[in-house]
């Protein structure tokens, strides 16, 4: 069983394209130009040498497709990472956000040459605000962090143009995304962690004894990252309000709720998308992320600048022209143009355009069945410390009475079984955290061979403890020594020899 697994990972050191550079070797051949020719900056602003490798196209193509041969991927396999929703990414959207009117526009064009892109930008405002439940939507933010970012500053706005200065605390869960309590304290604000009880829900009781007139409000992760819905959603809110603060949704995980739950009817006041989440904008490569922010009524002044709006209705002849608006109290800009346009907005406005509201729903209900599924098939295996019916993913324990293995084990584990770990260590109040969530993407054959893969790796940490704490063994590098990378750390990038920065 363990044998075919057991090849010591090669001790491999990969070339760099320096490595394989060769003087005279051409990759491009340049037209001869049809500007006319400027005068080169003064000498002393000038590099005398600038090393750069020679290579052919097909010597590069190469080496890069040969790397990129190593990487783990949503279209390579099942990727369970809890909490980011690796979803397989329909490629129609690469279809659609490759259009020329979509990716050739300027963003400082006239609005009125680019009113199909304004259009598009004003549905998808429409269509976030009618999926959440929300009176406004700004599509500016980069990510689902400054999508928090300017979701707080919209609250501090808030409770500063009523002339309420006191407010200083928010109040966040302990089962809480990380960016939460980072966001509040990018503002300057003070964190106070509110407990979960033993159903994984907000402590009530710890909730009320904190809400005072101090408070700017509660950043809520619902589900939150142990995979469960909050039973008392309308309890806490309402205890939220009652002190004067206002509900932010940490809406990353809407994958759970589409077409079910609408967090704006519910009482939340602010809520960020992460459109690369829930709306299958690919991502895990260090972007485009997106994270629209959705605002209730009573927020929609102080929403970032500018909006995409209306600026002359149409009739039944001439289309509306669209173009850009400002808030009233607006907190300002939160992002250089209009968002990550192309890569985010355009992939997110054709999932939704292709899904409708039944293929919406569709996704959450496909989303919590996988999870539950998963979660029942590993409930006799692995402890799940919160063990009731949860929402797009669940939280096991990855550790075993009288055994050694730990979580970062099994995870390196799986990756010998040709299976992306899931999330470790997190949320932190579950020792040993294997945080997993499939997607509704992936049928019940590959639900069932992670399972058996699962049931396996507990096996072997009984029987061949050794092989599992050395994993992975198929993988192109073995396990990194974490101690030594932590104590020797190399921050710089490579730079060829003789080559100095300074
Ligand atoms: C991913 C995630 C975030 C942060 O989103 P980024 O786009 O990575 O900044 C916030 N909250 C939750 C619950 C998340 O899953």
């Amino acid at each position: 069983m363990v044998n075919a697994l057991e090849a010591t990972s090669p001790k491999v050191v990969e070339p760099t394209v320096f490595d394989l550079s060769s003087p005279g070797r051409v990759g491009v051949r340049m037209p001869a130009s049809d500007v006319p020719a400027m005068e080169a900056p003064p000498p002393h602003l000038l590099r005398s040498e600038l090393p750069l490798p020679e290579l052919a196209e097909a010597d590069v193509v190469r080496h890069y497709t040969r790397l990129s041969s190593f990487n783990y991927s949503v279209d390579g396999g099942f990727y369970p990472l809890g909490s980011c929703t690796m979803k397989y990414n329909p490629k129609i959207n690469e279809d659609v956000c490759r259009l020329p009117g979509f990716l050739f526009t300027h963003p400082l064009q006239p609005i009125e040459t680019a009113q199909g892109n304004l259009a598009l930008m004003y549905q998808l405002q429409e269509w976030l605000k009618e999926i959440a439940g929300f009176a406004g939507v700004t599509l500016q933010p980069a990510a689902g962090a400054q999508g928090e970012f300017t979701g707080i500053l919209m609250m501090r706005a808030y409770h500063k143009s009523r002339s309420d200065d006191k407010r200083v605390k928010m109040l966040i869960p302990d089962a809480a995304h990380g960016t939460n309590p980072a966001s509040v304290g990018m503002m300057g604000m003070t964190v106070v962690t509110i407990p979960s009880d033993s159903r994984g829900n907000v402590d009530l009781n710890a909730l009320e004894a904190a809400c005072d007139d101090t408070v700017v409000g509660m950043m809520l992760t619902n589900p939150n990252t142990l995979g469960m819905f909050d039973e008392n959603v309308e309890k806490v809110i309402s205890l939220v309000h009652g002190c004067g603060g206002l509900m932010y949704g940490d809406g990353a995980n809407l994958n759970a709720l589409l077409g079910i739950v609408r967090p704006g009817d519910v009482g939340f006041d602010v809520m960020h998308f992460n459109l690369h989440k829930t709306f299958a904008v690919p991502h895990g490569g260090g972007g485009p992320g997106s994270g629209p922010v959705g605002a209730a009524e009573h927020l929609l002044d102080f929403l970032p600048d500018p909006l995409v709006g209306i600026v002359e209705e149409g009739d039944d002849e001439t289309p509306p022209l669209y173009g850009f608006i400002t808030p009233a109290k607006t907190i300002g800009r939160m992002k250089t143009f209009h968002g990550h346009f192309g890569g985010g907005l355009v992939r997110a406005f054709a999932y939704i355009a292709m899904q409708g509201p039944d293929g919406l729903k569709d996704i959450a209900q496909y989303a919590v069945l996988n999870a539950n599924y998963l979660q029942a098939k590993l409930r006799d295996t692995y402890k799940i410390p919160y063990d009731r019916i949860c929402m797009h993913e669940f939280v096991a324990e990855g550790r075993f009475e009288g055994s050694d293995v730990r979580a970062l084990d099994i995870s390196k584990r799986l990756m010998d079984y040709n299976f992306h770990p899931p999330t470790n260590y997190f949320p932190l109040i579950v020792p040993e955290a294997l945080m997993i969530e499939p997607t509704e993407t992936e049928n019940k054959d590959t639900l069932d061979a992670f399972a058996d893969a699962m049931i396996k790796i507990a096996e072997e940490a009984k029987t061949a403890p050794e092989v599992v704490k050395s994993a992975p063994h198929t993988t192109r590098f073995g396990r990194m020594d974490e101690v030594k990378a932590a104590r020797e750390l190399v921050l710089c990038c490579w730079l060829p020899e003789g080559y100095d920065l300074s």
